[in-house]
């Protein structure tokens, strides 16, 4: 009889808890468990996604011994020479180039906030620098920035569970069936019982088969939309007042910024009817209680902070916060994206969102670090690194944890050009991928199932991910790889175990002091904030509608509405929009590595066109297509299809073969750096016709 381990399931943020089946030795299955968020239940990558620990032919695709390139050839070596090597070459461009010509990323994957924690300290008290990042920025940075001046904190506001009860779910950019099956669950679940769906989304979503209205809005109108939804809020008077004068500022600037954004107006720019702005807004309005999803349609474009402000509004002016199944939720992707955040690895803040530049916080850090002075200035981002080594000449070194950002990120073509012009780059991963081709030093790491640590979930709950099996190959856990580089390099850096470095950084962070293993253990998770040892956590935030901004009240905010940066035009007519696949999970380092998931979807991906331009095209569905951007040119299998409306196009970001990135641009949002993924212009030919 098989042992059962209980853990996380490492395949997104909705947290949900499952045995992994352990028989001689080896993960023999997966079986949900009772978790806060999936209540016995999981999706097939919680069933399925385990199959990589063991299986004979896929592990001969593990990364199991260090690797160092010389003479231009990857060769394996000793952990002790892979350790001295890459601490020499760190050592040695901080000296030439300075502490800044230095990055690094945090991972929002497998290996747990115990990992990013021990990244982030190596970044800020042994490189120096504040240039620590991760792949938050390609999808929620948005959120944070823009939630964080909203309401305080950039968190979703309330829990998954709630969702089930909220008497309106306003969905926005967001398709949780492929994204967070669990979440999804709960949007049925509340359908129901009686809750109404509204729905925003370009396409005709899984979710929007199932609402009570679909409001199809043209890519990259959504600012517009959001304007005009505020417009009906305040010129129908259907907005709290009590709520809004006494517990935000900022209204009378708000009214001003809605002002032109009139229904009729907004269709113009949006294409959505004015009757349905009007009416989506009536009832969202009158809902006892209402809570907005959004993720990725929000978050990857251009003008995204400004979006995320402006939903948290709607909340604030109808009195959506501060209690029980209401809520603005900007639902995490990647597992542990929000833990990734909450450990601070991120350039403007440590641990627990504090940030760099409080002189009172960072002597803190620097006397519980034990280091002279820690950095000042914010670090760069992660979507600045490509230009900032080919055009401004300023980093020198990468050092990639947990991360494939040729795979992930936009613009592939020069991110591989700007790689190939560092003079030493370190990937730590636990497969070889499309960024590793470019690695000076590879280090194995142990695997989801193969080391314990945290998680936390998109709703800010911790909770214990713990080892099943042991490790394939000679790989270390990741904070421990960290740790031997940073001793190194002269700062003696060791830990016991996770729980030791899970201590260290709870002693620093007001926000989880109290979240303790032994109360992870006896509650099944601590939603932070949870500031001492007798508290239990926090379902959701602003409890007495007392947000966490500097004056305690939640801003209003709405502003003119920014077209996206790249239009079509007659070469490159249609736009390109990245989602996702049910199946499979980000860069596929380990769902695409799993035989039950690559059964279900396999190379090469597809691209989603409408019908109409299916037949301009003289295009069939599952033919083999050629698409082009300015960046690039990739082949993929034409997915033709009611849902997508004439003109966009969708493609997966998951395939090695056909990767959407070779095509998509790398224009940021202002603030928080994030690329609009979900628009660029595009051409679709026909193999034949080429
Ligand atoms: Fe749950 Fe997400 Fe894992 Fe599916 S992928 S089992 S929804 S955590």
């Amino acid at each position: 009889m098989a042992d059962k381990v209980l853990t996380v399931c490492p395949y997104c943020g909705s947290g949900c808890n499952l045995h992994l089946l352990v028989d001689n030795g080896q993960v023999v299955g997966a079986e949900p468990a009772n978790g806060r968020t999936n209540e016995g239940t999981m999706c097939l990558k919680g069933h399925y996604g385990w199959d990589f620990l063991n299986d004979p032919q896929i592990l001969t695709a593990r990364l199991r011994k260090p690797m160092i390139r010389k003479n231009g050839v990857m060769e394996e070596v000793e952990w002790e020479e892979a350790i001295q090597y890459t601490a020499e070459r760190l050592s040695a461009i901080k000296e030439k180039y300075g502490p800044d010509s230095i990055m690094g990323t945090g991972s929002a994957r497998g290996p747990g906030n115990e990992a990013n924690y021990v990244m982030q300290k190596f970044m800020r008290a042994v490189i120096g620098t504040n240039n620590i990042d991760h792949c938050a920025r390609v999808c929620h940075g948005p959120s944070v920035a823009g939630l964080t001046y909203s309401l305080g904190d950039g968190a979703m506001s309330n829990s998954i569970p709630e969702i089930e009860h909220s008497d309106l779910i306003f969905v926005f950019g967001y398709n949780a069936p492929e994204t967070h099956p669990i979440v999804a669950r709960r949007i049925v679940a509340a359908k129901q019982r009686g809750a109404k769906i509204i729905v925003c989304d370009p396409r005709m979503t899984e979710t929007g088969r199932i609402s009570d209205m679909w409001l199809p809005l043209k890519g990259g109108s959504n600012m517009a939309l959001v304007n005009a939804f505020g417009h009906v809020l305040v010129h129908e008077e259907l907005y709290d007042k009590r709520y809004v004068e006494a517990n935000t500022e900022g209204f009378a600037e708000y009214v001003d910024s809605i002002q032109k954004y009139t229904p009729e107006y907004a269709e113009g720019i949006t294409g959505v009817k004015a009757a349905d702005i009007r009416a989506a807004m009536r009832e969202y309005a009158k809902a006892p209680t209402a809570t907005i999803l959004y993720g990725m349609g929000v978050c990857q474009f251009s003008q995204a902070v400004d979006v995320v402000k402006g939903l948290a509004s709607l909340a604030l002016l109808t009195g959506n916060l501060g209690k029980p199944n209401v809520g603005v939720g900007p639902v995490r992707g990647q597992n542990n994206v929000q833990g990734s955040c909450d450990m601070g690895a991120l350039p403007n803040v440590y641990p627990g969102y504090q940030d760099v530049t409080d002189t009172a916080v960072r002597k803190k850090f620097e006397k519980a670090w034990g280091v002279e002075q820690l950095p000042r200035k914010k670090g760069y981002s992660l979507t600045e690194v490509p230009h900032l080594i080919l055009k401004e000449n300023k980093l020198k070194a990468y050092y990639i944890f947990g991360e494939d950002p040729v795979q992930s990120d936009p613009n592939a073509a020069e991110l591989r050009e700007a790689l190939e012009q560092l003079e030493f780059v370190v990937v730590q991963d636990i497969f070889m991928n499309k960024t590793a081709l470019h690695a000076d030093v590879i280090l194995p790491s142990t695997a989801w199932g193969e080391h314990d640590g945290v998680y936390s979930s998109a709703d800010r709950g911790f909770q214990r991910i713990r080892k099943a099996v042991e490790p394939q190959g000679d790989v270390k856990p990741d904070w421990a790889i960290i740790s031997e580089v940073a001793t190194a390099m002269g700062y003696p850096m060791s830990y016991a175990n996770t729980e030791e470095i899970w201590d260290e950084m709870r002693s620093l962070c007001p926000l989880f002091a109290g979240a303790s293993y032994q109360k992870m253990e006896e509650q099944g998770d601590v939603q932070w904030p949870c500031p001492t040892e007798d508290h239990p956590g926090t379902p959701y935030l602003y409890k007495g509608n007392q947000f966490s901004t500097p004056s305690g009240k939640g801003r209003l905010f709405a502003c003119e509405w920014r077209p996206p940066q790249e239009q079509p035009d007659a070469k490159f007519p249609l736009v390109l929009s990245t989602v996702r696949e049910v199946g499979h999970y980000s860069v596929r380092t380990m769902t695409g590595n799993c035989r039950a998931l690559r059964q279900l979807a396999d190379e090469p991906g597809f691209i989603q066109i409408s019908l109409q331009d299916a037949a301009d095209l003289n295009i069939l569905d599952g033919e083999i297509v050629a698409i082009s951007s300015r960046r690039g040119h990739i082949m993929a299998r034409a997915q033709v299809s009611d849902r997508v409306q004439q003109g966009a196009t969708y493609m997966t970001y998951h395939w090695w073969v056909g990767a959407c990135n070779e095509l998509t641009a790398d224009f940021l949002d202002p603030v928080s750096k994030t690329p609009e993924l979900k628009y660029c212009a595009i051409r679709l030919e026909r193999i034949a016709d080429q």
